[in-house]
């Protein structure tokens, strides 16, 4: 039997965020057993881009889809490859560390970027979304110009980009989600996810966002599936 792992953090009222943004979920009760009614009922306030979430290239392309509009299969990952790019101290991952694993990334449909950043998000959580790592717009070029099997790209971070470097931030998120294209190319960009070092042996990662139209992200609920 195939035996399933959960990626997702659960959302909450206080699991880190990239500074100012709203919590993940917040919930209000509408109705309550204990208050005399038939059933509970709660009202759900969630957040496009907190907690583990996709981002869809409505995100920073104003000509780009959003989440309900993208092919469900664009959304289920059969060659997920775990790129090892440490960033102990935060900062910059570029080109030239994402170039030794050319390989991997040759026949990945996504991309893991394992930084170890996520070592803070329960010690210091503060630390994890304020300093966090970021891919560097010429790296996510390249991975958008170079492999043509890629479809998202994964960080076990607050988010691609780092508040930070607010210009680079910027660039990769445009990069990715297709800015100024002519040929509708985009990666999807899944950002505060757990990444276990070896994702790389999952037959499928099923990362499901909720079908908000008109939304730009959403949360996610990531699983990945292990052969027998
Ligand atoms: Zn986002």
């Amino acid at each position: 039997m195939p035996t399933f792992r959960l990626l997702s953090y659960s959302l909450n009222e206080r699991a880190p965020v990239w500074p100012g943004n709203p919590p993940s979920a917040k919930t209000e009760v509408v109705q309550a057993i204990a208050r005399g009614d038939a059933a509970n009922t709660t009202l759900l306030h969630l957040f496009s881009h907190s907690g583990t979430h996709i981002d869809s290239p409505r995100h920073f392309n104003p000509a780009g889809v959003s989440g309900w509009q993208v092919p469900i299969e664009r959304y289920i990952f059969f060659h997920p490859r775990i790129i090892p790019v440490p960033k102990p101290n935060g900062g910059l991952i570029t080109l030239a560390e994402l170039e030794p694993h050319r390989v991997q990334l040759a026949d990945a449909d996504l991309a893991l970027l394992l930084t170890g950043w996520s070592q803070y998000r329960t010690s210091d959580p503060a630390r994890y979304s304020q300093q966090g790592p970021l891919l560097h717009p010429a790296a996510a070029r390249w991975l958008m110009e170079t492999f043509p099997k890629l479809k998202a790209v994964a960080i076990d971070a607050v988010s691609i980009g780092a508040p930070g470097y607010p210009k680079e931030s910027v660039e990769t998120h445009q990069v990715l989600t297709g800015v100024g294209r002519t040929d509708g190319r985009y990666l999807l960009i899944v950002e505060d996810l757990r990444i276990d070092p070896d994702l790389h042996k999952a037959s499928r990662i099923y990362a499901l966002p909720l079908l908000i139209e008109g939304s730009d992200g959403s949360p996610c609920t990531i699983v990945a599936e292990f052969p027998d």
